[in-house]
């Protein structure tokens, strides 16, 4: 049996995974920035790293997963103007900042929930932690590689990169950064180009702002995911992940700020899933193929021809693994659609099926179940490659159809082969990959059980049994089914 190796995007290497605690594993993952709406560029990261989550757990880790929520506005383009993203959106339409974080944040957990996330163990607010931000910015002041300008505070990435590997994690050059970063506002302020913004003053206008030992203002985005993740996971912890996109320069500065901050390399395995790409194009507003969840759970944007299901998106994701470029398009997602309702419908076959009680009357076949059983942990130890392992199980969706359909023996497998293949199936689609029944195929059921609690209700009411027909009706409400009486005496419901 082998055990978990993880390609380290900082050394570039696949390495074994060895926590910094026996039997503990610490998890950071860069959160959503809840200014606006998720969309399919974000649900890859989550999806990925919620395998990553279930698969430690799975391995007996007891793991703490911190996924941060970005509520004080950062910069897209740091320094591009003086606006904060989430005051100027919060202007736009009328709402309080913490109303329109709080919208997007709720919007942000229903698509977490829609796509069967694990909840982190820990969620931390940039809002609820200015005041560790502020100290961290005070030791790298003090540490001399940050300087106030003007009441905004920079980190001086010429001076760390004289000492410190700069640019390692992203392979970028700081020589060739010096040369080529664009000349935006606030530049006056900065030493060098390459600075970053560790606080920014904030202009009189300026909804969030809080104080500082440098006066009104509010902190850079770099800065709450070294103060979130040093907090809770520690000042070195096991694995931080997050999309490709954030390499630079995001993680990049949040090696810098926490090496002088706590005078050490903060993460020990760096994991970053590739883009998401549609059509063939890299996704973005210029391109106009920036599709939102909400969008691809009604099919309401020009490049959908239907919705798809979240299970079906969940299940396109990780049929890809997930260093790998991945294309959304049309066909793809729909012959995804097939592929988990062949193997879920395999599932569910097997989980009916009478269990076998011999010793298998095909020794070759069983040999060949249980070689499948055991690959799916010698392919997630492998850097999580979720795609083999669903290849794997669909290797066994034959055989399951095969004996129901009578062309296999239904004695061919043994008691313990017939075992292994139910917890396998139990164990990686529903434990690790955290695949679901699709809920229109229990819909139907839903339907026939309140059918079934309305004919009760009526009954009861014939006979004058009040108290009965208002229980029903009162504990259907409180979980969330809401009967109406109609005029022609029949009941209709709606659910929540
Ligand atoms: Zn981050």
């Amino acid at each position: 049996m082998s055990t978990l190796h993880l390609y380290n995007s900082y050394t570039r290497e696949k390495e074994k995974f060895e926590p910094s605690v026996p039997g503990h594993a610490g998890l950071y993952v860069c959160g959503p920035t809840v200014s606006g709406e998720s969309h399919l560029g974000h649900a890859r990261p989550y999806v990925t790293f919620d395998v990553v989550y279930r698969y430690l757990t799975q391995l007996g880790y007891k793991v703490r997963y911190v996924r941060n929520i970005t509520d004080a506005g950062h910069f897209e383009e740091e320094g591009r103007d003086a606006t904060d993203k989430v005051a100027e959106k919060a202007k736009l339409e009328r709402l309080e900042p913490m109303e329109l974080v709080q919208k997007y944040t709720n919007l942000f957990h229903w698509g977490m929930r829609l796509f069967n996330n694990i909840e982190p163990t820990i969620e931390p607010t940039a809002t609820g932690h200015v005041i560790e931000q502020i100290s961290m910015i005070e030791k790298i002041i003090s540490e001399g590689y940050a300087y106030e300008v003007n009441g905004s505070v920079y980190f001086d990435v010429k001076k760390y990169a004289e000492k410190y590997p700069y640019g390692k994690l992203s392979g970028r050059k700081i020589d060739e950064l010096l040369e080529t970063t664009r000349e935006l506002d606030g530049q006056e302020e900065k030493r060098n180009k390459v600075d970053f913004a560790l606080w920014k003053k904030a202009p009189p206008e300026h909804i969030q702002r809080w104080n500082s030992p440098w006066g009104e203002g509010f902190p850079g985005w770099h800065i709450e995911c070294s103060a979130m993740s040093s907090k809770y996971l520690g000042q070195v912890f096991d694995i931080h992940g997050g999309g490709m996109d954030l390499q630079f320069p995001h993680h990049e500065s949040e090696i810098a700020q926490s090496t002088i901050a706590h005078g050490c390399t903060p993460v020990r395995y760096w994991m970053h899933n590739n883009m998401i790409t549609i059509n063939g194009k890299k996704m973005g507003k210029s391109y106009n193929n920036v599709i939102k969840i909400t969008e691809l759970m009604s099919g309401n944007h020009p490049l959908l021809e239907q919705a798809y299901h979240p299970m079906v998106i969940r299940f396109y994701i990780l049929q890809t693994h997930y260093r790998s470029t991945l294309d959304f398009s049309n066909e793809a997602l729909q012959a995804s659609e097939k592929a988990f309702r062949r193997l879920w419908e395999a599932y569910e076959l097997l989980q009916k099926m009478p269990a076998p009680t011999g010793t298998g009357s095909d020794k070759a076949l069983n040999e060949k179940v249980t070689a499948f059983c055991n690959e799916c942990g010698e392919f997630m130890n492998d850097d999580f490659n979720t795609a083999k392992v669903i290849a794997s199980l669909f290797e066994m969706a034959p055989i399951i159809n095969g004996i129901k359909g009578g062309q296999i023996a239904k004695d061919a497998l043994s008691a313990d082969t017939h075992k292994l293949m139910l917890e396998t199936y139990k164990t990686y689609l529903v434990d690790v990959l955290g695949m679901q029944p699709m809920q229109a195929q229990q819909d139907g059921k839903i339907d026939k059980v309140l059918s079934l609690l309305v004919d009760i209700r009526k009954d009861a009411k014939t006979r004058k049994d009040y108290a009965t027909s208002d229980l029903i009706r009162n504990k259907l409400a409180e979980a969330g089914v809401l009967l109406k009486d109609e005029k022609d005496g029949s009941v209709s419901w709606t659910i929540e």
